[in-house]
C-alpha cells in the first residue's frame, strides 16, 4: 500500500492502516457483498455523502482524494485485496474524502449494512476491519483531513468549546490561529467574515458559520442523519458517559435496537480527564478520551446509534411506549429507558481551574490520590460530609490538611462524629468564611490563593494538591418528576425506593422495582446519576451492563 507522505503515528503502520485481505478472507466478505467492475475515474465514494458502501479491491487501484477549493489531492492508493473506508462507514456520517477508480478495476461491493453485519458476526474479519478504521481516523485527525476549518483566537473561550466538542466527537479540521497567521485576512476577505464574528468554522468548504453552536455544528456535519427518530426503540439511553456506553455496548451487542443520546459528546466527566488510573485492566492507566473512543467505537460495531449534541429535555412518562422529549416539539419513542446523565462536580469559580484538573485539582480522594501528596500538605474545600471524610482520611498521610469552608462553620452541613474526628485531629487546621482565589503553576498546581470573605485578609501557601469536595449536581431536572429523586435529587432505584415512594408513583406492578429500576417500569437510573452510585468509572460501567440485563426482563414482560 502507498500512503502518500504523512504524519506517521506511533504504533501505526500503513500496513496496519491498509492490510491486504488474503484471498481467503475475500471469498469471506464476497459472501456479504457482489462483485463490480468500474471504469477508470469512476467515483465510489463522493465527499460529504452518507457512505452507503465499502469496496475490497480484486484488481486494479483506488484512490483516496483530499478535496479543497476545486483541487485534488491523492492521499492514500488501495491496491490489491485492500478495502475502503473509515469510522464513518460505522456511524453513517458523511465521507471525509472522496474515493476513485484510478485505473479500471475488479472490485466488491458491500453494502454498510452488510458490513455492520460483517463485523459482527466474523471475529477475524471485524479484528482488522475495525483495527484498520480506527487507525485511519487518527491519521485524518492528525493530518487534518477533512473540510473544516476553525478560524479562532487561542484567548476565546468559545474557540476553545469548538475545538473541545470537534476532538471529542473525533472529527478531523483544521485551525487556523489568528494570532499567529498573519495573513489570515485573505481567508477571512474570501467568505466576508468580520472579526466580530470569530470563531468562524467553514464546513463542507463553503458554508460559512459565525461562533456556531454545538448542535449547528453537528447538523453541518451530518453527524445526526442517518437515525431515524420516528421508530420505536427496545432502548433509548440518555447520555453517553461511561455507564451510558456501557448500557449501549451491552444492550445493542445482545440484540436490542439502542439508541444514545447525548447532549454533548462520548465520554461525560470521564471524557474530560486526563488519565484514569483505577479502571481494571489498565495498568499504566487509559485518557477518559481513549477509553470513551474505545467504548464509543464498540458501541457502533454493534448497530447502537448515537444522536450527538441534543439535549433529553423530557420524558413522556405518562404514555406507552415512553419517548424522550428531544426539543422542537420532536420525541423519540421507546419500550425501556437508561437514564445515564451523570452529574456535575460542583466546580470552583476560577479561571485557571481547567489546566489544573487531574494536575493538583482531584474531586475524589482515594489511596490513589493519597499516594500523590503523601508527606505533603494539602488543601481540601467544602464543608460536607464528603469533605470532612476527605480530610480526615488525607491527614493520616500528608504533613498537614487546610481544610477551606465557604460558610462560618460545618455544624449545618456536616455529620456531628466528622466533626469531632476533624476537630481531634491536630494536622487538620480548619478555615472557615473562607475561598479560594487563585491557582497558580506552570503544568500544576504550585500556589493557592485564598480570602477571608468577612474581614478580606488573603492568604497564599506553596501547596501541589487541592481537593474539591464541594458536592455534584445531577443532570435530572430534564426529567421533570417523572422519577423519584432523593433530597439532592440523586435518582431512587430499586430497594432505595420507600413504599411511599411508589405509592405516590403509583408504580402499578405486583412486582418490585428491579435492581437499577426507578419508579417508573422499565426506566432504569445508572452511575453518577443514581443515588447511592460510587461515583466511579467502574461503577458507572458496571451498572450500566447490569441494567440490561433487567431491561431485557421488561421487553420480555
Ligand atoms: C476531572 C475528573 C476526573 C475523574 N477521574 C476519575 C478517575 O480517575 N477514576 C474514576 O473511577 N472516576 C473518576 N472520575 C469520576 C467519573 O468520571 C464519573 O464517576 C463517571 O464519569 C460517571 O459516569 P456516568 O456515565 O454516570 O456520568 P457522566 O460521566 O457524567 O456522563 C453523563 C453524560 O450524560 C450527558 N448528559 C447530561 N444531561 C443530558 C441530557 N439531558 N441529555 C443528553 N445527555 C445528557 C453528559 O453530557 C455526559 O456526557 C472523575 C471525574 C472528574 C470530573
Amino acid at each position: 500500500m502507498d500512503l502518500i507522505p504523512a504524519t506517521r503515528l506511533p504504533g501505526s503502520s500503513p500496513d496496519e492502516m491498509f492490510p491486504v485481505l488474503t484471498a481467503e478472507q475475500q471469498a469471506r466478505v464476497l459472501t456479504h457483498g457482489r462483485i463490480r467492475k468500474v471504469t477508470s475515474g469512476e467515483i465510489l465514494v463522493e465527499l460529504n455523502q452518507q457512505p452507503t458502501r465499502v469496496f475490497v479491491v480484486v484488481e486494479g487501484k483506488l484512490e483516496a482524494l483530499r478535496v479543497s477549493d476545486n483541487r485534488e489531492e491523492v492521499f492514500a492508493i488501495c491496491g490489491p485485496g485492500m478495502f475502503t473506508g473509515e469510522l464513518n462507514l460505522l456511524s453513517g456520517r458523511r465521507a471525509l474524502a472522496r474515493i476513485r477508480a484510478a485505473e479500471p478495476s475488479e472490485l466488491i461491493e458491500i453494502d454498510r449494512e452488510a458490513l455492520l453485519n460483517l463485523v459482527q458476526t466474523d471475529s477475524g474479519l471485524s479484528d482488522v476491519f475495525l483495527r484498520a478504521y480506527i487507525l485511519r481516523r487518527l491519521e485524518l485527525i492528525a493530518r487534518g483531513i477533512g473540510d473544516l476549518v476553525l478560524i479562532g483566537s487561542s484567548h476565546s473561550l468559545d474557540t476553545f468549546r469548538i475545538k473541545e466538542f470537534l476532538t471529542r466527537n473525533y472529527q478531523p479540521y483544521s485551525y487556523v490561529d489568528l494570532d499567529r497567521e498573519a495573513d489570515v485576512q485573505d481567508l477571512l476577505d474570501r467568505f466576508h467574515v468580520e472579526i466580530t464574528d470569530l470563531p468562524v468554522l467553514i464546513c463542507r468548504r463553503n458554508v460559512v458559520l459565525r461562533n456556531p453552536t454545538n448542535e449547528e455544528i453537528t447538523d453541518c456535519l451530518g453527524f445526526n442523519e442517518a437515525v431515524d427518530e420516528e421508530h420505536v426503540r427496545d432502548l433509548i439511553v440518555v447520555g453517553a458517559g461511561p455507564a451510558g456506553l456501557a448500557a449501549a455496548v451491552y444492550g445493542a451487542s445482545e440484540g436490542l435496537d439502542v439508541l444514545v443520546i447525548e447532549s454533548t459528546a462520548p465520554g461525560g466527566q470521564a471524557g474530560a480527564s486526563s488519565k484514569i488510573e483505577n479502571y481494571l485492566g489498565f495498568p499504566t492507566g487509559i485518557s477518559g478520551h481513549d477509553l470513551a473512543g474505545r467504548a464509543y467505537t464498540q458501541a457502533q460495531k454493534f448497530g447502537a446509534q448515537m444522536l450527538i449534541a441534543k439535549d433529553a429535555k423530557g420524558l413522556a412518562c405518562d404514555r406507552r411506549p415512553y419517548a424522550v422529549l428531544i426539543g422542537n416539539g420532536q420525541s423519540v419513542p421507546a419500550r425501556t429507558v437508561v437514564i445515564a446523565s451523570g452529574a456535575q462536580y460542583r466546580r470552583l469559580q476560577l479561571e485557571s481551574l481547567s489546566k489544573f484538573e487531574g494536575a493538583g485539582v482531584y474531586y475524589g480522594a482515594t489511596h490513589l490520590e493519597a499516594q500523590l501528596c503523601s508527606g505533603e500538605e494539602v488543601i481540601v474545600v467544602g464543608g460536607g460530609n464528603s469533605a470532612g471524610q476527605a480530610a480526615v482520611f488525607l491527614a493520616q498521610t500528608t504533613r498537614r490538611v487546610y481544610m477551606l469552608v465557604r460558610s462560618d462553620g460545618l455544624a449545618k452541613t456536616m455529620s456531628r462524629y466528622l466533626i469531632r474526628r476533624i476537630e481531634e485531629t491536630p494536622n487538620i487546621e480548619l478555615y472557615t468564611n473562607t475561598e479560594v482565589t487563585a491557582l497558580e503553576g506552570t503544568d500544576h498546581v504550585e500556589r493557592v490563593t485564598w480570602r477571608n470573605n468577612q474581614t478580606g485578609q488573603t492568604k497564599a501557601r506553596n501547596i501541589a494538591h487541592l481537593f474539591s469536595m464541594t458536592g455534584a449536581v445531577p443532570n435530572s431536572a430534564w426529567l421533570g418528576g417523572c422519577v423519584a429523586c432523593d433530597q439532592g435529587g440523586f435518582i431512587k432505584t430499586g430497594l432505595d425506593l420507600t413504599t411511599e415512594d411508589l405509592a405516590k408513583a403509583k408504580w402499578p406492578l405486583t412486582r418490585a422495582p428491579y435492581l437499577l429500576e426507578t419508579s417508573l417500569p422499565g426506566v432504569f437510573a445508572v452511575g453518577d446519576i443514581r443515588g447511592g452510585n460510587l461515583k466511579r468509572v467502574a461503577s458507572a460501567v458496571g451498572e450500566g451492563s447490569i441494567a440490561v440485563s433487567f431491561v431485557h426482563q421488561v421487553l420480555a414482560q
